[in-house]
């Protein structure tokens, strides 16, 4: 076991701690105190000089104007720019679009690959993923009541989804439709569809106040609806009724991104907590470091994120080897386990910070508003957990 950083990556992962202290941590107080889309003027300057520095899209291929990083590779840039809410964007490699890339470079068709992913991958356009409807169970999305019905060479697209992350400003989404009723198996009737969002009969009802906060463009989650959306049939991204398969197949590295996010997050919180406990003077003889109960949490904080890394890593490595459905069990390992961890560290420091953690002086506040989500999407823990817990069983179930 090599538990050094890639060299390749090494001097990268240098550059961007730098790159995201001086260019990013400055730009937070306006990011915590107004809406994002005002924030948009600022952010194309420094993703321009992103750009000049060779940092732009590290998970790209270089002929995509990338840096051709493997997962594994990646999970320590992610861990790097997730030291700020501004870091994945910056660097154009923010959910959902970077799984959305991935998914199409994957399967997408020439045609596909020049509308939609080229003008993606040089941060022209944004997109978003429409799986999730208010009337059925996200965490079962097999029961889906979204229908794309051929008609001529089109589909025709009936559907109203929410939670889709960032459609508002988006050009196109990613949907999950049912296309083939007829087929027995629940989980091969749907197919995914590239839906331009200029398109007649798509409507963005709302923007969700989560945690109340409403949002505006990439920090948005929508409400949308579908009414006789025509694309044409040559949309349809992969085969026909393989639209969970390749769900699956997009979530199982979007997790790896989403939990080295989560583990930046952490660090930064331990430094916050640190500079503060250590410069927060209780009396005239002691600082809030001098506490042992400051001491403990922060002990508990760096073991569990350590121990946090390590298994994403190992998903990682394992998802590069052998394919995300091989690491079904590892992915939902990190997925349950990263975003407890994510939530009691930033909990921690929430509450060394005292009063000041409570305000938007400092991210916290904002992550633990935003981060709670953590445990639900892409995934409710609860579901990782029967994942993980079903493969332990197998074997010592009774064969009847
Ligand atoms: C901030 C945020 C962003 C999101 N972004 C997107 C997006 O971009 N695109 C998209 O399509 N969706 C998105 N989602 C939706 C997300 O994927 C779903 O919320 C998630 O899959 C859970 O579905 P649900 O909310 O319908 O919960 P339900 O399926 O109704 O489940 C509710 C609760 O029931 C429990 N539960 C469910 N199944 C089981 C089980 N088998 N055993 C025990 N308990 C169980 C869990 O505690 C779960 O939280 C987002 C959600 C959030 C909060």
């Amino acid at each position: 076991m090599d538990f050094e950083i890639p060299a390749r990556v090494k001097p990268l992962v240098s550059r961007l701690r730098a790159f995201v202290q001086e260019e990013l941590f400055p730009l937070e107080p306006a990011f915590l105190n107004s809406e994002f889309v005002d924030l948009l003027p600022h952010l194309a300057e420094v993703r321009a000089r992103v750009r000049t520095a060779g940092l732009w899209a590290p998970h790209l291929p270089e002929s995509y104007g990338g840096l051709g990083l493997s997962l594994h590779e990646f999970a320590y840039v992610s861990e790097e720019l997730g030291r700020s809410p501004l870091g994945h964007y910056a660097l154009n490699c923010q959910p959902p679009d970077i799984a959305n890339m991935e998914l199409l470079l994957r399967y997408g068709t020439e045609e596909q690959k020049q509308r939609f992913l080229e003008p993606l991958a040089r941060g022209e356009i944004r997109s978003c993923f429409a799986m999730t409807e208010p009337e059925y169970p996200g965490s079962n999305p097999v029961m889906m009541g979204a229908s794309a019905q051929k008609e001529g060479d089109d589909y025709v697209i009936n559907a109203h989804k929410w939670f889709t992350t960032g459609a508002d400003g988006a050009a196109f989404t990613i949907l999950m439709a049912i296309t083939n009723p007829e087929v027995a198996q629940r989980h091969q009737r749907a197919s995914l569809i590239l839906v331009p969002l200029d398109s007649p009969g798509y409507r963005r009802i709302r923007n969700i106040s989560i945690m109340g906060e409403t949002g505006s463009d990439y920090a948005s989650h929508a409400e949308v609806a579908f009414e006789n959306v025509y694309v044409p049939q040559s949309y349809r991204l992969g085969p026909e009724g393989e639209g969970f398969r390749l769900a699956q197949e997009r979530l199982g590295p979007g997790r790896i991104h989403h939990c080295m996010r989560w583990i930046g997050i952490c660090e930064r919180a331990i430094d916050l907590t640190c500079r503060r406990a250590a410069t927060r003077q209780l009396s005239s003889s002691a600082y809030l470091a001098d506490q042992q109960a400051i001491q403990h949490w922060l002990a508990e904080s760096r073991a569990s994120v350590d121990a946090a890394r390590l298994l994403v890593l190992h998903a990682a490595w394992k998802i590069d080897q052998e394919g995300a459905a091989a690491a079904r069990v590892e992915i939902s390992t990190i997925k349950f386990y990263v975003a407890g961890v994510l939530q009691s560290v930033v909990d921690r420091a929430i509450q060394v910070h005292g009063a000041l953690g409570m305000t938007d002086d400092t991210p916290l506040a904002h992550w633990y508003r935003h981060e709670r989500a953590a445990r639900i999407y892409d995934g409710p823990d609860e579901v990782h957990k029967w994942v993980v817990a079903r493969q332990m069983l197998e074997p010592y179930r009774v064969k009847e």
